[in-house]
């Protein structure tokens, strides 16, 4: 196993198990099957398990496995806190105390608000008094690190990221996200901040490893075998702002396989072959899509507010995945802003197409794009919910 360090110096596995999608056995995890996993793992280099409030019985699937196995001091356990559900201060207190209960610890060593996408998230935690809230956590040593998940905006992202002196931060993250979301841009701007960045679907839930048949092809050629996971794991794994890759590893060929790669993978290990290969791949991800937008945001801001990008992502995520989830992406993320940025406020000024280094028609597709992410009842569902949810 390699290791990267977190902001102290202390040592973390570059590959880290998300407990998010253990084996289920009818309606509940599979605990025995969790418990192996997670015990192989650790006892073959990893050192740091991300779960979450909201991830339906994994705490308390993770709390047991590490009270039974007696490997709790050898792990960074991450949890996070559902901070769009927090009224006050005495909720997140609330909240944190029945995490370690589950957890069966008294400490968290990688605490983060969960899921922020806009910057008034924050803001609402801070007027709650979050700050001094995590102070006191750091002083008496209940929280040893505190951070953030993302899934907003690279704008919004540098907001947060610079708005407090966070130990680490947790982003969505892989070589078709490469411009998306925080995106290399946030990546990198944590870097510089000497802010660790954990990875957050490094394999787009699967649509990483399950490519299209084509680009099974272009990896077959490869006389170094490749599989799909490795080729994406060695992408996030030669650059040096990475410093923990998550993998929601459930059977124990993907744990030996994922452990092999994090330990030979290192900075400077994704060769011009490598390259080759990836951009063959994404290129074939990439005629799937409706629009051939790369999310550069060189066309941002629009005068008007639109999210001309990240409508576009949206817009592709439908073909190259699943129609209605994408579209319930869209809604949650660009679609509940206090600031709306939809496609129909766009007033046809032309200033987009005119610095689009992809030369797209913009405003044209703007419309059909629209249409398709948008169509009536979710239109007229987003206008009832933007009413009580603003965010
Ligand atoms: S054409 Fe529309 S989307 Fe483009 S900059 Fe003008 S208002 Fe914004
Ligand atoms: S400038 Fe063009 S390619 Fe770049 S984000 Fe805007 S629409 Fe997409």
């Amino acid at each position: 196993m390699i290791y990267r360090k977190d902001r102290a110096g202390r040592p973390i596995s570059q590959l880290g198990f998300g407990c998010m999608r253990f084996a289920r056995k009818g309606n509940a995890i599979d605990y025995e099957a969790a418990r192996d996993l997670l015990a192989y793992a650790i006892e073959n280099g990893v050192n740091y398990l991300d779960t979450a409030y909201v991830y339906p019985g994994s705490e308390e699937c993770v709390g047991r496995a590490l009270e039974e196995t007696g490997l709790r001091d050898r792990i960074n356990l991450a949890t996070k806190l559902p901070q769009y559900r927090m009224k006050n201060l005495q909720q997140v207190e609330k909240t944190f105390q029945e995490e370690l209960a589950r957890l069966r610890t008294d400490r968290i060593d990688f605490y983060l608000m969960h899921m922020f996408t806009t910057f008034a998230e924050w803001e609402n935690l801070e007027k709650m008094g979050i700050r001094d809230w995590i102070a006191g956590k750091k002083a008496e040593g209940s929280v040893r690190n505190i951070g953030f998940s993302f899934h907003g905006k690279t704008d919004v992202f540098l907001q947060i990221l610079n708005a407090y002196d966070w130990d680490f931060c947790q982003i969505q993250y892989n070589y078709l996200d490469e411009h998306s979301q925080a995106g290399r841009t946030g990546l990198e701007a944590a870097a510089a901040r000497g802010i660790p960045v954990i990875i957050m679907e490094p394999l787009r839930g699967g649509r990483l490893v399950n490519l299209p048949e084509k680009a099974l092809c272009v990896l077959a050629e490869d006389p170094r075998g490749l599989s799909p996971a490795q080729l994406a794991l060695r992408w996030l794994w030669d650059q040096p702002g990475v410093t923990c890759v998550l993998s929601g590893m459930n059977s124990l060929e993907m744990v030996k396989e994922n452990i092999r790669t994090a330990s030979e993978a290192e900075v400077g290990c994704f060769d011009e072959t490598d390259r080759a290969v990836m951009e063959k791949v994404r290129t074939i991800f990439r005629e799937k899509e409706k629009v051939g937008c790369t999310g550069c945001r060189y066309c941002m801001p629009c005068p008007k507010g639109v999210d001309i990008p990240g409508l576009f992502y949206y817009y592709n995520l439908m073909y190259l995945e699943k129609k209605w989830p994408a579209r319930m992406d869209y809604a949650s993320i660009i679609g509940l802003h206090k600031e709306p940025a939809f496609a129909t406020q766009c007033v046809g000024c032309g200033k987009c197409e005119s610095v689009c280094p992809q030369h797209l028609p913009i405003r044209e597709k703007l419309k059909e794009a629209d249409k398709a992410v948008r169509p009536w009842p979710l239109k007229a569902g987003l206008s009832i919910a933007r009413k009580f949810v603003v965010k």
